[in-house]
């Protein structure tokens, strides 16, 4: 399938493997039941000396291929957090793969820069974040963290590690709570940093950070001798979803300083929900943010928005010609010099694609539907009797654990909540994960696949009764 002539019957076959696997996706185990290697050690050794014909390749994609894959886009997926697609999606991102344009430059891509910078317009004004931030769309949450700690460095330095490295500089020091995404953390070694600057600052009984804790943390390092560089706060944790207090991080950060970077991969989506947005007041004060469409609104990954208060720092952290300096009149971005990569996908059609073809209308009643469905399951658990819920349910991740009758140890409960995950994932009804709060091991279950409805939440409490009456 290598000519024109071909392509239709080919990309027919194409699209109708495609209409059946979102028909008979319920039918797959959500969570891939194969050991490790299995895949591996079926594929041959080496790649055909000679074309091979697609149906071929479509066996071995659904007997080689399928059985190892963990179905995110199945309704009854509910570990971690959400990856979803959507129809949508799926149709931009065919279009994005045939014109397999690259949008380093303007040049290259007129469209790919035009198109970028009116989605991030249209979200700022969606979410009703600040008229002044510029936003670009990175691939991941993690790469937007690492350019508003190398931008930080930057500012922070005069421009001159970039130029120099750090020989003769103070040692900095970054902040964010104990309950913070661990690309903090690779941030910070990878910005030559060093972990041991990293300070991890105490949460509270809700998950946030305490605010004072943090103010105290810096006082200290300066008193030590450190620069204070950046804070990030969390609106909403990879944990529990905790929101930091945004409002108090920023003024402590006006105080002292700092660069202000939320993080918000996972929850910033809900800040489209007038009733949602008050969670996130204080956002205003950032001076970085980033939230993921490719997690929750519908946009197969990768798709993540990073929006600064300061273009000319980003770019002249970025950049790696002094272009900045005498293209003053041009009207246009080039996003090379806005982040890591040289080369860059057209990430920005899909999201026109989702946002067109939903229609904010649409997108806003889909998260009510999670919202209100996370606020069921929460409910129907407190009621069963034998679970407990471990922490406030602000949005759509529920935390949970089993908790039989009677004096257990607090290790014996860990134990029986780990072989519960265990049991409900290989039963393939229903895939979840966990993470661990206040030092106990706590079940967690996102409810916001795309397709998700009240009777695959069912499946899962279902599931929790029958695995965890199995258990004693
Ligand atoms: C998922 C998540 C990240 C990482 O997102 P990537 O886009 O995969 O890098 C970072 N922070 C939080 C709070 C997250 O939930």
């Amino acid at each position: 399938m290598q000519q024109i002539e071909e392509f239709r019957s080919a990309s027919e076959r194409v699209l109708a493997w495609i209409e059946k696997y979102f028909r008979t996706i319920e039918n797959y185990p959500v969570k891939s039941q194969v050991s490790p290697g299995d895949i591996f050690k079926v594929l041959p050794g080496k790649a055909p000396e000679s074309a091979e014909a697609l149906d071929t390749l479509l066996d071995d994609l659904d007997k080689v291929i399928m059985p190892g894959i963990s179905h995110w886009q199945h309704p009854q997926f509910f570990a971690y957090f959400n990856a979803n697609n959507s129809f949508p999606s799926i149709l931009g991102e065919l279009i994005t793969a045939a014109l397999g344009a690259q949008c380093m430059i303007w040049d290259t891509s007129p469209s790919g820069a035009e198109l970028e910078e009116k989605m991030m317009e249209w979200m700022k004004s969606a979410m009703r974040l600040p008229g002044n931030w510029q936003g670009v769309i990175q691939d991941t949450a993690s790469t937007a963290t690492l350019c508003a700690l190398l931008t930080a460095r930057e500012k922070k330095s005069g421009f001159r590690v970039n130029d120099s490295g750090f020989s003769g500089l103070p040692v900095m020091t970054v902040y964010c709570s104990s309950e913070a995404h661990s690309s903090i953390e690779k941030a910070v070694k990878i910005a030559g940093i060093g972990r041991s600057n990293l300070r991890k600052i105490t949460v509270d009984e809700a998950f946030a950070m305490k605010p004072d804790r943090l103010e105290r943390a810096i006082e200290e390092d300066i008193k030590a001798g450190y620069v204070p560089l950046m804070a990030v706060g969390a609106a909403g944790t990879t944990g529990s979803l905790a929101i930091d207090p945004l409002t108090d991080i920023g003024r402590i950060c006006g105080k002292y300083g700092l660069w202000y970077h939320i993080d918000a991969a996972y929850a910033g989506n809900a800040a489209i929900l007038p009733e949602c947005r008050p969670m996130f007041d204080g956002l205003e004060m950032a001076d970085s943010y980033v939230f993921n469409p490719h997690k929750w609104m519908f946009t197969n990954f990768d798709c993540s928005l990073y929006f600064v208060r300061d273009r000319e720092a980003l770019i002249r952290t970025f950049e790696i010609n002094p272009e900045y300096l005498s293209t003053d009149a041009v009207q246009v971005n080039n996003y090379r010099d806005w982040g890591i990569q040289l080369g860059r996908r057209f990430r920005a059609l899909k999201l026109w694609f989702v946002l067109r073809l939903y229609g904010l209308e649409g997108i806003r009643e889909k998260f009510r539907l999670h919202i209100a469905l996370a606020q069921y399951f929460r409910d129907q658990l407190q009621n069963h009797g034998a679970f407990e819920i471990l922490a406030p349910v602000s949005m759509n991740l529920v935390c949970f654990r089993y908790r039989p009758e009677g004096e257990l140890p607090g290790e014996e409960i860990d134990a029986l909540n780990a072989r519960l995950l265990r049991a409900i994932n290989a039963g393939g009804h229903a895939y979840i994960s966990h993470t661990r709060l206040n030092g106990r091991y706590a079940l967690r279950a996102s409810i916001g696949q795309t397709n998700v409805e009240r009777r695959h939440v069912d499946v899962l409490l279902d599931e929790l009764t029958r695995c965890s009456q199995l258990l004693v």
